[in-house]
């Protein structure tokens, strides 16, 4: 299969000579249902993320956001667009649920953007597929902001993501807890929408010559590198595992709670994907859910490495087939790549709350390898990074603001500074002091420390009242939060 790749010339498209492909039509297709949006009435643009637009290569300067609209509500599509609904199956809440599919959103093709990187184009909210079941198809206003926000968000503190090139409204209405809602669509840009429960699909449907279509498009479109090794397949999972192990990563370091960690909503490249009840927590809560629907609390904030690894165990058993054909040596192999996640992850974990608290990074060994001198460091500092955790959680203090004040504020000043944004600062004293201890042992100018330090700690974070706020502005037709909430979430790191 020819993927291209390569960059593209630098000029900029308009929109409607935006040209796309879609190799994913090159698999059976059992893996999708081929069909035409439903559009939304009367589209507005909501809002337009211009650096996705860049991306794309699209001309900004021509850009008319009526047309916009129209293309981004399934009105008009784009140049050599089959838009297609993909098959998908996955386990939710621990439960194998074959009905699965793109219930509300299409695959529009994919572009080659001036970067040389090929992405899909996903319109989510465009209309019932073979794969609603009883859904209606729609997204809603409301749930369109948040996704737009936090996936810009999380692209502006560096977390890997799916982002969104615009978001449209409409006169159009759907039921919602009761409710008339008004309608929206999203338009999804990444370069990939496999999820794990694609796999699964072809995998518990015995359909191994089609699993095997699938692993092959899969490597060749994002991991090209697999196929240079002895076991192709057992790469790829090798590569998805350490991809999800950092995301899970970020997510427990800057407090993302994903809220809805199904295998379908896994992306097999580890981006975060599929924004949901999600939220980001303002305050510490180690056993925060998200999700009102999350009764025994699954996918709490503490549980999500966890639920990461189990997931992959899913994924990994529908590698069996591929990686040997002797049952009990497939189980080992896969079983192994797995038994990695934990090391994988803490590793990266580590390595990115270092970073939030200046401290120097020690060079990171292969599993296995490090000397005890370096697990005596790795596990001080967990100790501290642990313990500063739990004093948040005790003293309800805001995430964002203590780890900018640490910062931005000399060693000397900080227990002073505490007072103005937590309530007993005096609870902190032993925690700064061993901490200070352990930034003197670096030996790294103070100065240089905070500087790199600035860059580690967004002084913006979405909040949920703010995003509550746009979504309220914006059913009033004022679109002035959205727009500066983007702007300010796209460069987190410095004042705005
Ligand atoms: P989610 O909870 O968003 O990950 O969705 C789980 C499944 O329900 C997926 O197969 C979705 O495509 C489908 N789904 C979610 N919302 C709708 C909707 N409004 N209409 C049709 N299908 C939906
Ligand atoms: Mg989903």
């Amino acid at each position: 299969m020819s993927i291209p790749t390569g960059s593209q010339p630098n000029t900029a498209t308009p929109l409607n000579q935006l040209q796309l492909t879609c190799h994913y039509r090159q698999l059976p297709d059992h893996h999708y249902q081929s069909l035409a949006p439903s559009p939304l009435n009367n589209p507005w643009l909501v809002s337009v993320n211009h650096d996705v637009a860049q991306k794309l290569g699209l001309d900004l300067s021509s850009l008319n956001p009526q047309e916009l609209a129209e293309f981004a509500c399934g009105q008009k599509l784009f140049k050599g667009s089959k838009p297609l609904a993909m098959k998908y199956t996955g386990h939710q809440f621990g439960v194998y649920n074959p009905q699965l599919g793109d219930g509300r959103g299409l695959l529009l093709g994919e572009h080659l953007g001036p970067d040389g990187i090929l992405r899909d184009i996903h319109l989510k909210g465009a209309g019932k597929t073979a794969y609603s079941r009883f859904g209606d198809g729609r997204a809603v206003l409301r749930s369109s902001i948040r996704e737009y926000l936090a996936s810009a968000a999380m692209a502006g503190l560096g977390i890997p993501t799916t982002e969104a090139l615009c978001i449209v409204g409409s006169t159009d209405t759907v039921l919602r807890e009761g409710l008339h809602q008004p309608c929206a669509t999203l338009l999804r840009v990444t370069p990939c929408h496999i999820r794990f429960g694609h796999f699964e699909h072809l995998y518990h449907n015995r359909k191994f010559d089609e699993l095997t279509q699938l692993t092959n498009y899969v490597i060749h479109r994002y991991f090209p590198k697999s196929v240079e090794t002895d076991n192709p397949p057992l790469a790829l999972i090798r590569e998805v595992i350490l991809r999800n192990a950092t995301l899970i990563a970020h997510w427990q370091a800057y407090g993302f709670v994903h809220g809805v960690m199904n295998t379908d909503n896994m992306s097999i490249i580890g981006e975060t994907f599929d924004y949901g009840p999600f939220q980001f927590m303002d305050t510490y809560k180690a056993g925060q859910v998200s999700n009102h629907s999350d009764y025994q609390g699954r996918f709490a904030f503490k549980r999500q490495p966890d639920a990461m690894q189990w997931n992959l165990l899913c994924l990994a058993q529908c590698f069996m087939p591929m990686v040997s054909n002797d049952e009990k040596t497939a189980q080992s192999l896969l079983e192994n790549e797995v038994r990695h996640f934990s090391k994988l992850y803490q590793q990266e974990y580590l390595t990115l709350m270092r970073q939030r608290l200046g401290l120097q990074i020690y060079e990171q060994q292969s599993v296995g390898q490090q000397s005890s001198v370096q697990q005596r460091k790795d596990a001080d500092d967990s100790q501290l990074i642990e313990g500063l955790w739990r004093l948040l959680e005790a003293q309800k203090t805001d995430i964002t603001l203590f780890f900018r004040l640490l910062s931005e504020v000399p060693a000397r000043e900080q227990q002073n500074k505490l007072a103005k944004i937590c309530t007993y600062p005096s609870a902190f004293e032993l925690w700064l002091r061993q901490y200070h201890q352990r930034v003197t042992e670096d030996q790294q100018p103070e100065t240089e420390r905070l500087a790199k330090m600035q860059k580690a700690n967004p002084v913006y974070l979405l909040r949920n009242h703010m995003a509550q706020e746009a979504i309220e502005q914006a059913g009033k037709g004022d679109m002035t939060l959205i727009n500066e909430l983007l702007r300010v979430l796209q460069n987190p790191f410095s004042y705005q």
